[in-house]
This record gives structure tokens, sequence and C-alpha cells, in this order.
């Protein structure tokens, strides 16, 4: 299915700038499996192609360990943690969220024509500012995971942003 491999494009690609960051910033950034910070521990919201892309996971587990997982999903609350957090680590680690793959990382957004840059308190602690082209934009991100028959010519932007992170 094209959109499924364009879906599949995009995260090898969100990746790989992540990676880029923590080839940069590695020791800056403290993410790590059973962190314990709050980022999974919040409910978060899924676009269908990822809620479709973890039915997919599913598929290629055992039996029992995707009736636990489908049993964790039943029980979970829509404001409680993700129902995926097991013992500090996601039973679906590699079909994780884009969310999930860029959180703690430096994020720009847009809100009423005025651009900021997040990332997680517990990282990028003893630094002023990140470089522009090391800073995931969120906007081509969601243009695609909300229309993804729409776009055609997949591709992370590398932004052009002076202002101190
Ligand atoms: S984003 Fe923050 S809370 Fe989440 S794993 Fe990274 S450091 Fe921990």
């Amino acid at each position: 299915m094209q959109v499924l491999r364009d879906y599949q494009k995009l995260i090898a690609e969100v990746d790989q700038f992540c990676y880029e960051i923590r080839q940069r910033y590695g020791k800056y950034i403290t993410c790590k499996k059973g962190c314990p910070g709050n980022c999974c521990q919040r409910h978060i919201t899924v676009f269908p192609i990822e809620a479709f892309a973890f039915a997919r996971a599913l598929l290629q587990l055992s039996p029992e360990q995707a009736s636990h997982i489908r049993y964790r999903a039943r029980l979970a609350s829509s404001f409680g943690p993700c129902p995926l957090l097991e013992d500090g680590a996601c039973l679906l680690y590699g079909s994780r969220a884009i969310i999930c793959r860029t959180h703690g990382y430096p994020i720009l957004s847009e809100y009423n024509g005025h651009q900021s840059v997040g990332y997680c308190h517990k990282n990028f602690k003893e630094l002023s500012s990140v470089s522009a082209d090391r800073i995931i934009e969120l906007a081509p991100l969601k243009i695609f995971l909300g229309k993804p028959k729409k776009v055609v010519g997949l591709k992370l932007r590398r932004i052009r942003y002076s202002k101190s992170a």
C-alpha cells in the first residue's frame, strides 16, 4: 500500500534526523529506556496512519503478545499513560508513533504566527542554543500525517531558524 510505504519512508527520515541530533548533541540528551520522566506517562494522540501501523505490527506478534496489548489498550484511560508502556519500555517500540520518535528533541512549532522551539526539560540543560539544522520542524510532519494521500515527494525540510533554543 503506497500510503504505508510513504509512512515508512517518513519514519526512516525522522529516525535519521534524530540520529543526527544524537550524533551532535548526544551528551546533552538523557532519553533512555526506563527514563523516570513522564513523556509516556500521559496520553498521546496518534494519526490514523499511525494507528494502522500499530494494527499491522500486532499482526507480526504471537497471538499471546497481541492479545496482551489489546487487553492493555482496552483498560487504558483516555488521559492515562500510554497502554504500550510496560516496565519502562514500549511494547511496540519498532512501530512507535512519530511523536514518540521525536519527543525530547528540539521541535519547531508555530501557533498564531509565533514560532517556538520546545524540547524535554531533561535534555539540553547545559546548552544555550541548538543548531538550526538539528531542529525538527513540526508542520511538514503534521501535513503528511494528517493527509498522507495528498503528499507527493515526501521530504523533511532542513529548516532555517536562527533563534536559540
Ligand atoms: S523525552 Fe524526557 S522524559 Fe522522555 S525519555 Fe527523553 S528525557 Fe525522559
